[in-house]
C-alpha cells in the first residue's frame, strides 16, 4: 500500500487518466469487431483531425443513435440520428449539434464565460 503522501502525490495523475464515463459504453449498433479494427489501425494516430468522430456531419455517421457525453456532470445524452437530422439538418456537424444538445441541459453553470457549459466527449 502506497503512504498518504504517496497517494497524495499520485493523485493528480490518477485523476486526469480516470473519467467518470457511466453509459459510455460501446454502442450496441456495432460489432465489437468493428471498434477493435479501429484501435488495432496502426494509422489511428496518424489521422486527421477532421476524421475523429466529433467533426462528421450527421449524413455522414454510420449509427442510428448518437450519444454524447460531459466530461464535467458525467451526463450522456442520446438522440436519434433520424431525429438529430430532423432538427439541425443532414449537413450539420455532430459535434455541435452534441454541444446544443448538452447546453441545453448542463447543470454547471460557473458563471465564467471559459468555464461554462458542458465539456462534450464524442463517441
Ligand atoms: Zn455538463
Amino acid at each position: 500500500m502506497p503512504t498518504p503522501k504517496q497517494m497524495e502525490k499520485m493523485a493528480p495523475g490518477v485523476r486526469r487518466i480516470v473519467h467518470p464515463k457511466p453509459g459510455l459504453a460501446p454502442d450496441d449498433d456495432l460489432p465489437s469487431e468493428y471498434w477493435q479494427a479501429l484501435l488495432d489501425d496502426p494509422r489511428a494516430e496518424a489521422r486527421p483531425a477532421s476524421l475523429s468522430g466529433g467533426t462528421l456531419r450527421l449524413s455522414q455517421i454510420p449509427r442510428h443513435v448518437l450519444r454524447v457525453g460531459c466530461r464535467r456532470c458525467a451526463r450522456v445524452v442520446e438522440i436519434q440520428k433520424l431525429d438529430a437530422a430532423r432538427l439541425y439538418g443532414p449537413d450539420a456537424l455532430w459535434k455541435d449539434v452534441g454541444q446544443r444538445l448538452l447546453d441545453n441541459t448542463c447543470t454547471q453553470r460557473t458563471g465564467r464565460y471559459e468555464e461554462d457549459g458542458c465539456w462534450p466527449v464524442f463517441e
